[in-house]
């Protein structure tokens, strides 16, 4: 059997893995390349396989990318099954009809202003995003399914976004069965929201995400006082207003959660909170289902959502008027608006109003890729390019990494930690950028004893 890496080799984004016996092949994953400049001409690239051929998908979670390229298979050809968890597959609905409505929306404003080479941006349309929603599968965690007679899954809580699992994967080919894990994103332990990553004991090959690989977290303790200062400073001098770029799944979520529990602390002033995201309705709802797959936290979060009292008024924009209408707020505002890196999204339209002023304060919560907007920003850039106007950069800029949704280098050795008692016989380290997938390859090596690899784009390995 084979496993070749398509996506998240010494990158973050666009997780791709396919595994072929001489029964059947399948895609653990079929993600989006963001960010980056070539990432729709990465995006548009045909995959060396017929979409056709294709037997089934595996999906970790409802991440774009690791999910975005699904309708895009599905458009070219695809006509088996997408394995996901309950609330992955929930969630793949809104997320995968918000992607091709963003792609509609900058093919059309592309095509207005004549751009060369902008009618590439489409990937797959609204119709054709809905069409491969019908091959989407709902699973339960840690109960076993056979998608392929020659092939045995199950779904672990992953602890990094509602839903999202690692992958056990049990391939026949003949005499032989290996097993293969594949990580997913694995999120840190002990936050509120969602559970803790469920360890994973056995396996002949694992397959491990390293976007932190090469740091640690601060504790999130210190990354609540340093949220609480950020934000207290900003607010409490009244000359301006704090952007958040978040996505509106997963931290949009514990920012809220931390956002009450700190008010009603009285560690904050009286909050405006906008979430700018007709996409964050949706998504609470679909957390309200799912109430069995959150910890107890959650319930606080979501019994709060209308709690005016608790000294936070919390607001869901729904319209591009609403949302227009808060570009008339000088100060004293928190918005919280997509995407996390600033690449797309309504966040662009108040970075627009927001960053020439010096009394507001931009806050990044999560990872920002290289070429995205966000990181441009954090990298201290004066001057920005948005919507073919260039932005002087005067408010204050602010990166709190303990919220991240993934594990840090120890909580990754964490939870490579457990396969110690048979080590597996190889570990390649994926999504991750170029240096630090490399370094935490070495880290493993060192730390627990594994053959550990960064593949690079394209490779194979015979199992
Ligand atoms: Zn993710």
């Amino acid at each position: 059997m084979k496993l070749t890496f398509l996506g998240a080799a010494r990158e973050v984004t666009g997780s791709c893995f396919l595994v072929e016996t001489e029964h059947c092949r399948f895609l653990v994953d079929c993600g989006m390349v963001q960010g980056d400049r070539q990432a729709i001409e990465k995006n548009r690239r045909a995959w060396p396989f017929d979409p056709k051929s294709i037997h089934f998908v595996l999906l970790t979670h409802a991440h774009i990318d690791h999910s975005g390229l699904l309708p895009r298979l599905a458009a070219l050809g695809f006509r088996g099954t997408i394995h996901c968890t309950r609330a992955t597959a929930d969630l793949l609905e809104p997320l995968l009809l918000d992607s091709a409505h963003i792609q509609e929306n900058e093919w059309i404003r592309a095509q207005r202003h004549s751009a060369r080479g902008f009618a590439a941006t489409l990937l797959y349309t609204v119709a054709q995003a809905r069409d491969s929603l019908r091959l989407v599968r709902g699973r339960d965690y840690a109960i076993d399914f056979r998608p392929h007679p020659t092939v045995r899954v199950r779904f672990q809580d992953a602890g990094h976004i509602l839903g999202s699992a690692a992958i056990e994967v049990w391939v026949s080919e003949g005499e032989t069965t290996r097993k293969i894990v594949f990580s997913g994103d694995i999120g840190p332990k002990g936050r509120p929201i969602v559970r803790d990553p469920v360890p994973i004991a056995e396996a002949d090959y694992v397959v491990v995400e390293s976007t932190y690989g090469n740091r640690e977290h601060r504790p999130y303790a210190a990354t609540v006082e340093e949220l609480t200062e950020v934000l207290s400073g900003a607010l409490a001098r009244g000359r301006g207003n704090v952007y958040v770029p978040a996505f509106a799944l997963g931290r949009t979520q514990e920012l809220l959660h931390l956002l009450i529990e700190l008010t009603r602390a009285g560690r904050l002033p009286r909050l405006d909170v906008f979430v700018d995201s007709p996409l964050a309705d949706k998504i609470t709802a679909i957390t309200w289902k799912h109430y069995d797959y959150l910890d107890d936290e959650a319930r606080a979060l979501l019994a709060c959502r209308t709690c005016a009292d608790e000294g936070i008024r919390l607001r869901f924009t729904q319209t591009p008027e609403e949302s227009m209408s808060l570009n008339r707020i000088r100060s004293g505002a928190l918005i919280i608006a997509a995407s996390g890196m600033a690449e797309a999204g309504r966040i662009r339209h108040h970075l627009r109003h927001g960053l020439p002023y010096a009394g507001n304060a931009v806050v990044f919560v999560g990872y920002q890729g290289q070429g995205t907007l966000g990181r441009q920003l954090v990298d201290g850039a004066r001057e920005v390019r948005l919507f073919q106007e260039r932005i002087p950069v005067r408010a204050s800029i602010h990166t709190i990494n303990g919220l991240s949704a993934h594990a840090d280098r120890a909580g990754l050795l964490d939870w490579l930690g457990h396969f110690r008692a048979r080590p597996p016989r190889k570990v390649w380290v994926t999504h991750g950028e170029g240096d630090i997938a490399l370094g935490f390859a070495q880290t493993i090596e060192e730390r627990l004893g594994f053959a550990a690899h960064a593949p690079e784009l394209g490779q194979s390995f015979l199992l």
